[in-house]
């Protein structure tokens, strides 16, 4: 804790402790379990392949048939497609094969047909020339060289991407365990507000951008969104309108009036009627996050996001998109970053954790980070302009030119066009 408020460290720590995974899992098919959760492992019934098959179209034949003879011919008897049942391999002979048909017993290697010098038929039949180079590689997928049997092939926990459903659908699950969806609902506070539809009330109103926002950011978690709308900056109003939606939801996210101001209510609306987890936040942008639960004692979360759309993107990414990744029944991990040149200088205060709008650009066959120049709160558009979060801190006070510096990319933060 200092002037500003609670390190940013302090802060994660108080958010992982403070919040668990919601209680409660069911059954979810696999065409609707992308992003979710499991909640118990998925173990291998069978290997996967389960039988040795081949990975090109050719001929199977053993090791020995093939290096007996260099340049040599060899028949050609049987043949086996995808699908189909492997005849016996005969001694001596090659089998015509295709990709994914099983390897006859005694085939260990399959010749691909770009690599067969010569073929052709006469009066007994097909036969194939040999190579004066025998293959090294077999050709052959092997049984279980994907999943062996009885492996823990997902863990619990881990949010389903689209790999992995086709790996359970591999294993031939059509439905898995999952943690339930999380209920959150979504509040602009702010007497200034209006809908994006709505005409201008009056000529300081501005249009409420939060919300749309918030419920992009969501999108891809695991969560149903309730749009709690537009409250105005009255502390009874806000109040009953998040006590009533603490009774239906595990989350609430408002965004505005998170301050110290006359007209900010939400962290007294935390104080007295639920409790505070922390308030205020050395960081920039994003002071003002306040984090507590409603009503007293109770289990529904709340985070009071900044007003500042800049602000609430960055407190989104940082704090809220962890706790619910939490609630949902995932992991508690960092967001994956990389450091890279620092392509500007500048100064900073030290004593907060700052998140600047980073570009990528890639200068001389290398990478490095500028910094978008306007970084006020409210401008939209660095985040718009930027590929991510340039992230500084506490202890930095200036950064000089291909300095390294840690960059998070927006696509780690599950920002990505679909
Ligand atoms: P506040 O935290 O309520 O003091 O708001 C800080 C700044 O963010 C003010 O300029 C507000 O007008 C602006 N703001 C608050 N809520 C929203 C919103 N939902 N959409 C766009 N701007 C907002
Ligand atoms: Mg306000």
């Amino acid at each position: 804790m200092n002037e500003y408020g609670i390190s940013h460290a302090r802060a994660l720590e108080l958010l992982r402790d403070g919040f668990a995974a919601v209680a409660g899992s069911e059954r979810v098919k696999l065409e609707h379990a992308l992003g979710r959760c499991l909640d118990a492992p998925v173990t291998a019934k069978e290997s996967i392949p389960s039988f040795d098959n081949s990975a090109v179209d050719g001929y199977a034949l053993s090791r020995s048939t093939l290096e007996k003879s260099p340049g040599g011919v060899v028949r050609v008897e049987g043949r086996v497609a995808a699908g189909e049942a492997a005849p016996p391999l005969l001694p001596g002979a090659a089998c015509r094969i295709f990709t994914g048909a099983p390897a006859p017993e005694g085939a260990d290697v399959v010749l691909m047909d770009e690599d067969v010098p010569g073929h052709g038929t006469d009066a007994d039949g097909a036969w194939i020339r040999l190579p004066e180079n025998a293959p090294r590689s077999s050709n052959i997928r092997r049984r279980g060289e994907d999943v062996s049997k009885g492996d823990e092939a997902l863990g619990t926990g881990m949010r389903l991407r689209p790999q992995d459903l086709a790996a359970a659908a591999s294993m031939g699950m059509s439905a898995l365990d999952c943690r339930r969806r999380v209920r959150v609902a979504v509040f602009s506070t702010g007497a200034e507000l209006r809908e994006p539809s709505a005409a201008k009330s009056s000529p300081a109103s501005i249009v409420d951008s939060n919300r749309v926002l918030l419920s992009g950011l969501l999108k891809g978690l695991p969560v149903d969104v309730h749009d709690g709308g537009i409250l105005p900056d009255d502390r009874d109003a806000i109040t009953g309108a998040l006590l009533s939606a603490s009774q239906r939801n595990d989350l609430l996210l408002t965004s505005g009036g998170a301050g110290r101001g006359e007209e900010d209510h939400l962290v007294r609306i935390l104080e007295k009627h639920g409790e505070l987890l922390f308030r205020r936040i050395a960081i920039k942008p994003g002071r003002p996050l306040s984090v507590g639960f409603l009503p007293k004692g109770g289990p529904c979360g709340c985070i009071a996001l900044p007003g500042n759309p800049v602000a609430v993107m960055v407190c989104f990414l940082m704090y809220a998109r962890p706790v619910l990744l939490r609630l949902c029944g995932g992991g508690w991990d960092r967001p994956r970053h990389f450091n890279v040149a620092a392509d500007f200088s500048m100064s900073k205060k030290p004593g907060r954790r700052e998140f600047q709008r980073g570009i990528l650009r890639c200068k001389d066959d290398a990478l490095a980070v500028a910094r978008f120049e306007e970084q006020g709160s409210g401008i939209l558009r660095s985040l718009r302009i930027a590929d991510g979060l340039i992230e500084l801190d506490e202890d930095v006070t200036q950064v000089s030119k291909g300095d390294e510096v840690r960059f998070l990319p927006f696509s780690s933060l599950g920002i990505d066009a679909p």
